[in-house]
């Protein structure tokens, strides 16, 4: 995945609505991680997307 500890399997994961950024960030080292890189499904993706939207109004 695309955040700095790459080298690793991150499974360490928490989401968090931000302007601007996927909704997803890796708790190791707070790097913002493309939801296309994030092994979830494509549904889990778009309501997290929606969330994050919604989050923003
Ligand atoms: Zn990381």
């Amino acid at each position: 995945m695309n955040c700095c500890c790459d080298s690793e399997e991150t499974n360490d994961l928490k989401i968090e609505g931000d302007v601007g950024a996927d909704p997803i960030w890796c708790n190791r080292c707070g790097g913002n991680l493309d939801l296309e890189d994030v092994p979830i499904s494509d549904r889990l993706a778009e309501e997290l997307l929606s969330w994050a939207t919604w989050r923003m109004d």
